[in-house]
């Protein structure tokens, strides 16, 4: 089997699950140009935890984690199944941290908007990986490394965050990103391209606007996860690459080889 590519997609608003937009014309997309997985382990912005955990639920429950919106996206269910076998893979496998196994955690919106747009039948079984936020960046990443071996398996890795976010300077009327969130975004697509992962682990002095573009870890984490997958032949390809109501990225990674004309 070919190593299965990796992904991540930076979510956005919540809204995102039920709006036709660009952003998730695009991850549809990304799921058509690779092969079907034979499940999704997911490292989502949304579910932090002190130590490692995986999501061992038979069958995840939807969590609507997140206020003030439509009652629609309240009623929005994603049923895909767990895989519990993965769960104790993965506690096996990684060897950094111990992981685990919560057999009660569903699926977040980090998950299930994306995934939504990809599998819309919820036919690919998913697993969550969470954050110990706790940790340095360079933990994440090299925890990431350690999941390699499941892309051999057929298995999607998925961080879902967003590299450029900051809620409280958020603004609903802008349509474009601020200056400095255009410029981290432009400073962290290029080392994403150039293959620089040690910038990139080091965000925090990679530029000025570091501490504006990411206030808290979460969002930014998970890009790390992926990254850290990449082989020295494998090429990255961005897309969605949009900065947007001042303060979030939409930016989105692709790892590995893809069938097909995306991105
Ligand atoms: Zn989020």
């Amino acid at each position: 089997m070919a190593r299965m590519p990796a992904l991540f997609l930076g979510h956005g608003s919540p809204m995102n699950a039920i709006e036709d937009n660009p952003f998730r014309r695009a991850w549809a997309a990304a799921a058509r140009a690779m092969p079907t997985p034979s499940s999704v382990l997911c490292i989502s912005a949304h579910w932090e935890t002190p130590g490692v955990s995986v999501s061992r639920s038979d069958r995840p429950e939807t969590i609507h984690d997140f206020y003030g919106f439509p009652d629609e996206l309240f009623a929005v269910e994603y049923p895909a199944p767990g895989d519990p076998a993965l769960c104790e893979r993965v506690a096996a496998m990684v060897k950094s941290a111990p992981v685990a196994l919560d057999p009660n955690r569903g699926l977040d919106h980090g998950a299930w908007s994306v995934l939504r747009a990809m599998y819309p039948d919820a036919d690919v079984p998913v697993v969550q990986l969470s954050l110990d936020t706790r940790h340095f960046p360079a933990f994440h990443y090299a925890l990431g490394r350690e999941l390699a071996p499941l892309r051999e398996r057929g298995v999607l890795i998925l961080g879902s965050g967003n590299v450029v976010h900051n809620l409280a300077m958020i603004d609903f009327r802008r349509r474009a990103g601020y200056d400095w969130a255009a410029r981290f975004d432009a400073a962290l697509r290029q080392r994403i391209l150039a293959q620089d992962h040690a910038a990139l682990v080091a965000y925090e002095t990679l530029d000025a606007a570091a501490m504006l573009a990411v206030p808290t870890p979460e969002h930014y984490l998970p890009l790390l996860y992926i990254l850290a997958l990449q082989g020295d032949d494998e090429p990255a390809a961005l897309f969605n690459a949009e900065t947007l109501m001042g303060s979030i990225s939409m930016t989105s990674v692709a790892i590995g080889e893809n069938e097909g004309s995306f991105p």
